[in-house]
């Protein structure tokens, strides 16, 4: 019988996330596995709280990793802190607000949205105006736009909100490990991540980290949690405490991962993990711009980790892809929605983020052009 897993193609990978994986976090994963109610397991949940705090810039007490991709990051804030006819405010410009549109719509939220053009960043002028007319109990943002490569002003929104009764809830799926994120000097109450982006870890977790005053929200709740795998009110009993309580499973391995992987970025030291990303966002876009290439968006509004390069018309985008997947095993992503067709997404998150790689997608793009 073959074994598909022999012959799977070591990718450089250059897209939106999966990002590339340092051997030290798949030695990690390989790992014995330990029982969840382990001594020396919960330990490394510790050590991981701690680690993942540091990264936010937070005091939060609940900052855990939720078992599930980035979305279930997204499920849990929204589940945990709305409740029917709530009203919410979302700040759209990609694919990532429209998702949490849908989310916070399918719990039975009134929401309002602000929507901009795809490529160009929130404005704070428009959210302000906003937030003149109604109060919200929630207004969300996404940090790192990651279908257009767009970095939102997360700060400024955060400063309109400060004495506000309003809860301030960010998406940081792509930003969080590859650009800072200041949870509680930004006055962010609710925030959520995945560890595929720059985090370098295989996907399959989603740090999760809740203010005091998005846990007082959720104790003040009506009625429960309506989803109970994501009701951080019981999770908390398994991740805090002298005496822990059992939940569900964790996924013992995969939490060995995001230890190593956090253990990989602070034994660098996050400004020069941060410093690495910037330079080799610069050296990419003077590299493409040599081969007669253009970015989507504006220089003062790029996010390091995510570059949307335009299609030229006489070429075929999705021919260039699949040539460099197939003669230079290199991912790059596609265009979503409105994009579609128009143009490729480069990623240069956590460990896909060094000179050597962005060298090789240079030279293997001009050999396909
Ligand atoms: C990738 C991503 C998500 C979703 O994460 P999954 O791991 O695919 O579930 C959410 N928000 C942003 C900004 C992302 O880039």
């Amino acid at each position: 019988m073959a074994n598909l897993l022999e012959n799977i193609d070591e990718v450089l990978l250059m897209g939106p996330g999966p990002s590339c994986v340092p051997p030290s976090v798949y030695e990690a994963i390989a790992r014995k596995t330990l029982g969840h109610m382990d001594a020396a397991f919960i330990r490394i949940m510790d050590e991981i709280k701690v680690q993942l705090q540091a990264l936010l810039q937070t005091r939060n007490r609940l900052t855990v990793p939720m078992s599930g991709t980035g979305s279930s990051g997204m499920e849990t804030c929204f589940v945990n802190l709305i409740e029917k006819g709530d009203a919410v405010l979302i700040l759209i410009n990609g694919v990532f607000g429209k998702r949490m549109q849908d989310v916070a719509g399918r719990l039975g939220a009134e929401v309002d949205a602000i929507e901009f053009e795809w490529g160009t960043p929130v404005d704070v002028e428009q959210v302000n105006a906003k937030l003149e007319q109604k109060a919200y109990k929630i207004v969300a943002i996404v940090h790192a736009e990651t279908s257009t490569g767009v970095a939102n002003p997360v700060k400024e929104v955060g400063a309109r909100l400060k004495g506000t009764e309003s809860l301030y809830l960010v998406d940081a799926v792509t930003s969080l490990g590859g650009m800072a994120v200041a949870m509680d000097e930004w006055g962010i109450d609710a925030l959520y991540s995945g560890t595929q982006k720059c985090l370098s870890c295989p996907p399959g977790l989603a740090p999760v980290s809740f203010s005091e005053k998005a846990m007082a929200a959720l104790a003040a709740r009506r009625g429960k949690v309506p989803n109970w795998y994501l009701d951080l009110s019981m999770i908390t009993q398994y991740w805090d405490g002298a005496k822990r309580v059992y939940h569900h499973t964790a996924p013992v391995n995969m939490l060995y991962a995001l230890y190593q992987a956090l253990f990989v970025i602070f034994e660098e030291g996050l400004e020069a993990v941060y410093k690495r990303h910037q330079d080799c966002h610069r050296a990419l876009v003077a590299g493409l711009e040599e081969l007669g290439l253009r970015m989507l968006v504006p220089p003062e509004s790029r996010l390091p980790m995510l570059n949307a390069v335009r299609c030229p018309e006489s070429v075929d985008e999705a021919a260039v892809r699949q040539e460099l997947r197939r003669d230079h095993r290199i991912e790059i992503g596609a265009g979503l929605g409105p994009l579609a067709g128009k143009i490729w997404r480069v990623g240069l998150m956590g460990h896909t983020a060094r000179p050597e790689c962005v060298e090789r997608l240079l030279g293997a793009l001009k050999n396909t052009l």
